[in-house]
């Protein structure tokens, strides 16, 4: 697509976007010092959709008017409220229904799901992350190491970029296997980097696991809801993502786990039980021996919270009304004005560290230009209520949303940056 560096081009542009109409259903933050926000910042915290506070509302009601009969005596029973997310879970991670579930949050279910698939032996025990890994990832692989009693200073193995680049390149992954000779016990990596925005080779990964012998767990936080995803197919062993990202549920909204269904039938497997894992048809039988549920509701432990679920429901209900394909036609075109005008506009003194060729909506801007003051540039935006996020030591990441974003708020964000470019 050829862009232009005009506020016309972008209004024409969001005048033919098929998905414009949704952008009404969210809400956004308040005026600011006399600006209207410009939201970029779905990687970190997506907008609140009204259909999320209307779902949190009923189900208030529900638990008003039917007190304990909310359980099972409703439209909507609490009993079985976690599979209202099975089909848009699974249709956005691409799965089968039986492979997903609704539980927890995405921390904790990294550990649930490592201690079913970290499963060290004498010989068997290393973790690879990447070096950059999000800090609770490591610390989760971190802790699983220590308490199988293994040392993560020496067996903690880090897939980095090349001498100074951000990139991450799966030949340097399958070195690394290589090089470990049969000692990588789990692959925990993600979907997308958070940092930078690169879209991780997610089959290729989960072939050189399976090759090396390795189970594979994708985290998919920054993932699901901005790339298509085929996770049947590829085959990690396991993934788990949050939903207050992308996903717009709120903040510690119920994430999402997937357990590949090659591992749900053989039994073979040990996971942490509770109750809500237990076959549903006998659970409130109470019995002392536990009958496991198919598929991966096994791994669940508790009832839900339903308060923090209706939110997850409603939005799946938006991203099914919005379809991925389309999201993702107008992310690529939207994101792609976004690095054009940051090219044309700001050439040499601010850049995209995201690589064009494997990214999502995400890009990463570096300030190039050791004139700047990269701190005082991203306050200066915040003040012109710009939303955007600062990872330390220099990024500014900026991710415009095809659900709720226009081409307008990105060439807003272009203006603005030039603005705060000028005032620091
Ligand atoms: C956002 C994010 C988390 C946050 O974990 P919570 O358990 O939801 O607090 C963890 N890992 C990654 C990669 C993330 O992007």
């Amino acid at each position: 697509m050829n862009y232009e560096n005009r506020r016309e081009f972008a209004l024409d542009l969001d005048k033919r976007d098929s998905l414009a109409r949704f952008r009404d259903q969210f809400n956004f933050p308040r005026k600011r010092n006399g600006h209207e926000p410009v939201y970029l910042c779905g990687n970190s915290l997506g907008l609140q959709p009204e259909l999320a506070a209307q779902f949190v509302r009923e189900e208030l009601d529900n638990w008003a008017h039917y007190a304990v009969d909310g359980h099972f005596n409703t439209d909507r029973p609490w009993i079985s409220f976690h599979r209202r997310a099975t089909q848009g879970f699974a249709q956005l991670t691409g799965a089968k229904p039986s492979e997903v579930v609704a539980m927890n949050t995405l921390t904790v279910n990294l550990h649930l799901l490592m201690a079913s698939f970290y499963r060290p032996s004498a010989s068997r025990y290393k973790i690879v992350i990447e070096s950059d890994a999000f800090p609770s990832d490591r610390y989760a692989a971190m802790s699983q190491l220590r308490m199988q009693g293994f040392d993560p200073d020496r067996d903690l193995i880090e897939w980095s970029p090349r001498g100074g680049a951000s990139e991450l390149h799966v030949d340097d992954l399958a070195n690394i296997l290589e090089r470990q000779n049969g000692s990588v016990a789990l692959l925990l990596l993600p979907g997308v980097q958070y940092y930078t925005g690169q879209v991780l080779d997610m089959p290729a990964i989960c072939n050189l696991g399976r090759e090396a012998g390795c189970a594979v767990g994708l985290d998919l936080a920054h993932a699901i809801g901005n790339v298509e995803l085929a996770l049947h197919d590829w085959a990690p062993d396991f993934a788990a993502w949050c939903t207050y990202k992308y996903l717009n549920a709120g903040p510690g909204a119920i994430a999402g786990a997937f357990i590949h269904d090659k591992h749900c039938s053989t039994g073979n497997l040990e996971q942490l039980h509770g109750w809500w894992g237990h076959d549903e048809a006998t659970r409130f039988k109470m019995r002392r021996s536990f009958t496991p549920a198919k598929g991966a509701e096994l791994w669940q432990l508790s009832n839900p919270p339903i308060l923090s679920l209706a939110p997850v429901i409603a939005s799946l209900e938006i991203f099914g009304a919005a379809g991925m394909p389309d999201l993702v036609a107008k992310s690529k075109r939207m994101t792609g004005f976004l690095a054009w005008l940051i090219d044309e506009r700001f050439r040499g003194r601010i850049e995209s560290i995201t690589p064009a060729e494997d990214r999502g909506c995400q890009i990463s801007l570096v300030v190039r230009d050791k004139s700047i003051d990269a701190a005082a540039l991203f306050d200066r935006l915040g003040a012109l209520n710009v939303t955007t996020d600062w990872r330390e030591p220099d990024v500014i990441r900026v991710a415009p949303v095809p659900l709720y974003n226009s081409y307008s708020d990105v060439f807003e964000f272009a203006e603005r940056l030039q603005q705060a470019l000028t005032a620091i």
